[in-house]
């Protein structure tokens, strides 16, 4: 058996096609969606990271605005910018690439966001909200593989969802909204005894660790769906997931690839984010 794909690319490539509508409609009603996007240093990755995400928003019709800041500035001037970004009506969405410098909280930077502008999902108030139930914005790259999941149309509710990695990010918030889904989900990490066993038993397996090629055929159940969110750089230069795709897509049903897999729908969903904050501002703004 030979897994299908469940291609990233194409999928955001349908989204996004529905979000630039949708943006054309907003703009005829006077709303035009706004993200700022704050880089600090200059770290290769989270510059191509950023390229891609501006990138992503011209393609749907959002104005993307970027700020970018030596390594050095202090806390206090971060925290500033993004306390005038809050105040700043034509700025929606407000997301500071990570991560920052040592000398920098991030979580104070993350609190500082106002929730209603934290378009990453990252605050603890938006996080919460996830949690409880509530409307909030979902972490983009979670959002994106429950979109992801849901596109192959298999009935999530019952189902066992393994997480392997417990990332604030990805691990934690993913099996969150899988369970609000109404999946029995188990959480794996670095200290899980026996990790084979476990994932052996997934009916979704979804893998956020950061080694390359670390989930094997032994870890996975025949016809288990395989989502794959680690992005490694191997010595020759090439993208690859945690997963070894080659071993594994002989065993899963569906698979998902990298790159062109979770990354393409993690930037899509932050465009839907950042559409979704327009709207809601605008919805505020008539209701005042
Ligand atoms: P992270 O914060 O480093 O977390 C990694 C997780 O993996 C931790 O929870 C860690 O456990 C767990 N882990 C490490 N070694 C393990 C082992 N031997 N067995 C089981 N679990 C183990 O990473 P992250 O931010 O979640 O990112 C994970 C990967 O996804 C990275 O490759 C990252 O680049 C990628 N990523 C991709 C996207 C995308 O859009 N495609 C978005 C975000 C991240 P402990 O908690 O016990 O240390």
């Amino acid at each position: 058996m030979t897994a299908q794909i469940i291609s990233g690319a194409e999928l955001a490539k349908e989204k996004r096609a529905q979000l630039a509508k949708e943006v054309e409609r907003l703009k005829r009603e006077g709303i035009e969606p706004g993200l700022a996007v704050i880089l600090v240093g200059d770290d290769p990755a989270s510059h191509s990271y950023v390229r891609g995400k501006q990138k992503a928003c011209a393609e749907v019709g959002i104005r993307s605005t970027l700020l970018t800041f030596p390594a050095t500035i202090t806390e206090e001037f971060l925290l500033e910018k993004i306390k005038e970004l809050n105040e700043d009506p034509s700025v929606h969405g407000i997301l500071v690439q990570l991560p920052l410098p040592k000398h920098i909280d991030e979580l104070k930077v993350i609190e500082t966001i106002s929730p209603e502008k934290d378009v990453d999902g990252f605050h603890p108030i938006n996080v919460g909200r996830m949690m409880v139930g509530q409307d909030a914005f979902l972490p983009c790259t979670p959002y994106g593989i429950l979109v992801m999941v849901k596109s192959i149309g298999i009935d999530i509710a019952g189902k066992h969802v393994v997480v392997v990695g417990r990332s604030n990010i990805v691990g934690k918030p993913v099996g969150q909204l899988f369970l609000r889904e109404h999946a029995t989900v188990t959480y794996c990490h670095s200290r899980t005894n026996d990790l084979a066993s476990i994932t052996r038993q997934a009916d979704i397996l979804i893998v956020a660790v950061g080694k390359a090629r670390f989930i094997g055929t032994k870890h996975v159940k025949q016809g288990a769906v395989v989502i794959d969110v680690g992005v490694n750089r191997l010595e020759s230069g090439k993208l690859c997931g945690d997963v070894n795709f080659e071993e594994v897509k002989e065993v899963a049903s569906y698979i998902t690839p990298v790159p062109k897999g979770v990354g393409p729908m993690t930037i899509t969903m932050l465009l839907h984010n950042t559409i979704e904050a327009a709207k809601k501002h605008a919805h505020r703004q008539v209701h005042k």
